[in-house]
């Protein structure tokens, strides 16, 4: 039992649905492609899962954020994809995959078979057990990685208002939800690792400017330790989280975020995995030429780099799925895949973007103190390889994109950092 496609992408999110939008742009007949996705809808802007959906007044709901609005672009409802003929097979589960037959195997058995496979199977958030601590099923304890997550989450958040929370980790989610919960009246701590928020991203100096801010809105931090236990109550509920530091923290409901895992265990074995994502070209073709991969789960070169990288952003994911299918449908006239790396993060009343890569020495700029706009750039070997710039305009924001992507030659840093943003805008 089964059905066959000319194409298939295993997977329903960010990716899927641009890539979608660009086979029907460049031209497919009905009935020539289909995804599968474990999800019940169809595939959605997944940042609005920590932004928009989490906001107490006039929340964002689907289908307002179904793909591609997050790019200013058509958005597409399940009738959109009824209409040009694209099988949507959702709630299902590919259990196996079989790259030399071109078939996989889903939960409610059946076989479904390609000519091409476009892997977009995304991440998957770690659990507090693959560190060793026990109670991530209790009712109060909320991860997000997908809808149903963010509704649940909705629900605890409405169940405590004027209560605690404890954020375990000091990344994207963290940070991003942090926000959000104290927007809905609740009290944050924050409980991570390492000496300052975003660790892998920020500066001390950057993070120091919103954990000040974060600070004036009532957070707390506790830096340098995890948690090791929580304390539950006679029906399961957390009440408290036990820190490695002995410190106990009180907590009506808690909130983790500790990083992903790439979803390729179905390939492991199959096609060859690198830097923990499936390994892939500039046409994001996997080292089976049947087989691509896109988005969270895909390893890829990044030119400007000169090495291959696998980025958790959405940018990256909604260019490299319209690339794969340029690839695929029209590959005399398609090169290979030139990214600018570009991830970007909005909470309270800031807003920040980040292009390119955040080695080499760093470079301070503008107001730390108001926090109206300031930045930092990174260069190495005497080129500008990373911008950053928190409340910027448009312009500026293209400026530090462009001065980056054209790895601008500095001869002068202390002239550079005195110019600040001008020196991008003068680029
Ligand atoms: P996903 O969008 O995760 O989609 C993967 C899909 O595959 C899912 O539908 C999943 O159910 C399905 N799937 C997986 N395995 C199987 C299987 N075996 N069978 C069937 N289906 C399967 N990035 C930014 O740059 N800016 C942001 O502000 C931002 N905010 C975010 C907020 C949240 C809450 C989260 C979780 C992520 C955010 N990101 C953000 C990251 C961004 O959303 C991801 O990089 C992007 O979604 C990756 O797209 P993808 O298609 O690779 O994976
Ligand atoms: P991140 O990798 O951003 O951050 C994880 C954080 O958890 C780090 O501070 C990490 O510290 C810390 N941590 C790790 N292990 C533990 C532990 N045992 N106890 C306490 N803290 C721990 O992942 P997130 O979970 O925040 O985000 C998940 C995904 O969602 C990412 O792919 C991210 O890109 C994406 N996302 C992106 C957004 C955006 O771009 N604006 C917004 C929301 C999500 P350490 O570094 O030491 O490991």
């Amino acid at each position: 039992m089964g059905r066959a496609f000319v194409y298939v992408i295993l997977g329903g999110g960010v990716a899927a649905g641009y890539a979608a939008l660009e086979f029907v742009k460049r031209g497919i007949s009905p009935g020539e492609l289909c995804i599968i996705s474990e999800e019940p809808v169809v595939p959605y802007e997944r940042p609005a899962l920590s932004k928009g959906f989490l906001l107490p007044e006039d929340p964002a709901r689907l289908p307002s954020f179904h793909t591609c609005v997050g790019a200013n672009q058509e958005r597409l409802t399940p009738k959109w994809y009824k209409e040009h003929g694209i099988e949507m097979v959702l709630s299902t589960r590919v259990k196996s995959a079989d790259v030399r037959r071109k078939t996989l195997l889903t939960s409610t058995g059946e076989t479904i078979s390609y000519r091409i496979l476009i892997v977009a199977t995304g991440a998957r958030a770690l659990r507090l057990e693959e560190f060793g601590v026990n109670g991530s099923d209790a009712p109060n304890v909320c991860y997000l990685r997908n809808l149903a997550d963010a509704t649940r989450l909705v629900e605890v958040m409405q169940s405590n208002t004027g209560g605690s929370a404890v954020v375990i980790g000091g990344g994207y989610i963290g940070m991003e939800c942090a926000a959000s919960l104290v927007i809905n009246k609740i009290n944050v701590t924050m409980v991570f690792p390492e000496a300052h928020c975003m660790a892998r991203l920020f500066t001390p100096q950057i993070s120091n400017y919103y954990e000040e801010f974060y600070k004036s809105k009532g957070v707390n931090f506790v830096k340098g330790t995890v948690l090791t236990s929580f304390e539950m109550d006679s029906t399961g509920k957390v009440v408290a989280v036990r820190l490695k530091d002995e410190n106990v923290l009180s907590a009506d409901m808690v909130v983790v975020g500790i990083g992903i895992r790439p979803n390729t265990s179905l390939f492991e074995g199959q096609l060859t995995i690198e830097k923990g994502g499936i390994k892939v070209n500039g046409r994001m073709q996997s080292s089976n030429s049947s087989v691509y991969a896109v988005g969270d789960v895909a390893t890829f070169p990044v030119k400007l780099f000169g090495e291959s990288r696998r980025l958790e952003h959405v940018d990256s994911a909604r260019k490299a799925a319209r690339h794969v299918v340029a690839a695929i449908l029209e590959p005399d006239k398609t090169g290979d895949f030139d990214y600018l790396p570009f991830f970007y993060s909005r909470v309270f009343s800031c807003s920040w973007q980040f292009y390119g890569d955040n080695v080499g020495e760093v470079l301070h700029f503008g107001d730390y103190t108001s926090g109206n706009t300031f930045g930092a750039y990174w260069i190495s070997k005497g080129r500008l390889v990373g911008s950053f710039l928190e409340g910027g305009t448009k312009e500026e924001y293209e400026a530090i994109a462009r001065a980056t992507r054209l790895k601008a030659k500095i001869e002068d840093p202390a002239e550079v950092e005195r110019l600040g943003l001008g020196f991008a805008t003068a680029i």
